[in-house]
């Protein structure tokens, strides 16, 4: 990272908390600055809570802009939340920051007016959190509403459901391997394809409409293949998807019909690449007019890619309806 000498100067813990993060909450009955937050939910609602840590070197690259970053730690937790069809409301951000950083103000200023931007649009207030030294490191805690007992969940699939999926998958991972340098993109292909990695939208409008509709949700973080078989084993049945359903962009349509060196690279990124925070959802087939209203309603493309079966695992198709046998079913932090 870049720091230019006149932007170093000496925070403290409290100056960094007071100057980039304190905010007047007017969801919460008491937000930053006690030893806790106090929150009140709406009655008849279940709270939905959730956390992710994003570590520097591991999840993000450690020059990365800090504007983006201030928005991704926030992105995948709303994804979380829209997952479960819940309306974000509360976070808590705990930041791990190497003394550099902490000196920095331009970069301080840029990822919490990232963070802020955000957190605005979706009307989600930070009420609390923690700031150390060490690592470069942030965890972000989230929690939402979603009225009681009507969260979507990883276990509601049904045989004969359609597998339906949000926007475009394979994009962040396409853009990161453009950024490791293991492929070529044009310009003006690696432009359109960064922003997911670095601002991916998540899909709340979208998990919330989805309620009473979606037998089951999950948000494709690890990968599609390795989250959806994530429903598959919490429902306890199998599916089938076509490969040339799962919607993808042009930059890697193109590369999956080259049929040469970057073929099974883009099969990874579509199948295994993870990072979309697009959501994956199952419905009942009499419904899928109401996706296709519903699809409108919130601006979201939704493409359906597959169906519920009886069985046990998943086969995804390929364009000669041929089972597609691949090795790398998802990221795992432990494995890769
Ligand atoms: P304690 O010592 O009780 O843990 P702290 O001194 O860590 O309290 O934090 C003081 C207040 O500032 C608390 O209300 C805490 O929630 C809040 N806080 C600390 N770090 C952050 C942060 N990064 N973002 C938002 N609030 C923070
Ligand atoms: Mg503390």
């Amino acid at each position: 990272m870049t720091i230019s000498a006149d932007e170093i100067v000496m925070n403290s813990e409290f100056d960094i908390i007071n100057r980039y993060f304190l905010r007047s909450a007017h969801n919460a009955s008491l937000g930053i600055g006690d030893d806790a937050a106090l929150i009140s939910c709406q009655p008849d609602t279940d709270l939905a809570i959730s956390v992710d840590t994003l570590v520097a070197s591991h999840h993000f690259f450690p020059d990365v802009e800090p504007r983006s970053l201030g928005h991704k730690v926030l992105a995948v937790n709303l994804s979380d939340m829209a997952a479960m069809g819940a309306t974000p409301r509360w976070v808590t951000l705990s930041l791990t920051l190497p003394k550099i950083i902490a000196h920095d103000n331009a970069w301080l200023a840029a990822f919490s007016s990232g963070f802020f931007a955000l957190a605005d649009q979706h009307q989600v207030e930070l009420v609390g959190g923690d700031t150390t030294q060490g690592p470069l490191s942030i965890s972000v805690q989230i929690m939402g509403e979603v009225e009681r007992e009507k969260a979507l969940r990883r276990s509601g699939a049904k045989l004969g459901d359609d597998i339906w999926v949000s926007g475009f998958v394979g994009e962040a991972a396409l853009a990161l391997r453009y950024l490791q340098q293991k492929t070529m993109l044009t310009a003006e292909a690696a432009a359109s394809c960064l922003p997911a990695l670095h601002t991916p939208i998540p899909r709340v409008s979208l998990g919330r409409a989805l309620i009473n509709v979606a037998h089951s949700a999950i948000d494709v973080s690890d990968g599609l293949v390795a989250d959806l078989e994530h429903i598959l084993q919490g429902s306890q049945v199998a599916a089938t998807i076509e490969l040339d359903h799962i919607p993808c962009s042009s930059r890697l349509k193109d590369k999956l019909s080259e049929g040469g060196a970057d073929y099974q690279l883009a099969i990874d990124c579509l199948l295994a690449g993870g990072d979309d925070y697009e959501l994956c959802f199952t419905v009942p087939e009499n419904k899928r007019i109401v996706v296709t209203q519903l699809a409108q309603q919130v601006g979201v493309r939704l493409s359906r890619i597959g169906k519920i079966v009886p069985g046990e695992g998943l086969t995804v198709l390929n364009n000669n309806r041929d089972p597609l046998i691949f090795n790398k079913k998802g990221y795992d932090h432990f494995l890769d």
